[in-house]
């Protein structure tokens, strides 16, 4: 179950939502089981990582859901596909990725204390979220 978040401008009035949690098909499950599977849920870059960890490793698990980050430098919000890979209960491996307009490396972040951040769109600091239009998806 994920939860899905509106982001509104005040500005400009963009409107972006932003998706947070575990659905149908992005839940955790054995590396094997995945790899038999001919859903896309990664960069293929991702998938390839996965799968020569998984010749190593025959047992891994494979948990993967949308985190919401934010860029620390122009503090853009993305929903990513986070894919965290477990060798018995040991992270070996978990996505990482960058902000498409200055490269730095995104931060996880906490959605429910980011009332504000810059919109995408008029790059204001009036990008708000919409607590009335919160919603479940599966
Ligand atoms: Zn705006
Ligand atoms: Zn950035």
């Amino acid at each position: 179950m994920g939860h899905a978040y509106l982001y509104r401008c005040e500005h400009c009035g963009f409107e972006k939502s932003f998706n947070e949690g575990h659905g149908f098909l992005i839940h955790s499950q054995p590396v094997k089981d995945y790899l038999k599977k001919r859903t896309k849920l990664f960069h293929y870059k991702t998938r390839n990582l996965i799968k020569k960890l998984a010749e190593k490793n025959s047992n891994l698990f494979l948990k993967a859901g949308f985190q919401i980050y934010k860029c620390p430098k122009c503090n853009l919000l993305y929903d990513k596909i986070e894919a965290v890979v477990y060798d018995d209960g040991k992270v070996i491996h978990r996505t990482r990725f960058r902000c498409n307009r200055c490269k730095t490396r995104l931060k996880l972040t906490n959605i429910h204390r980011l009332k504000r951040t810059i919109c995408p769109q008029c790059h204001n600091k009036t990008f708000r979220i919409d607590n009335s239009s919160k919603k479940l998806w599966d």
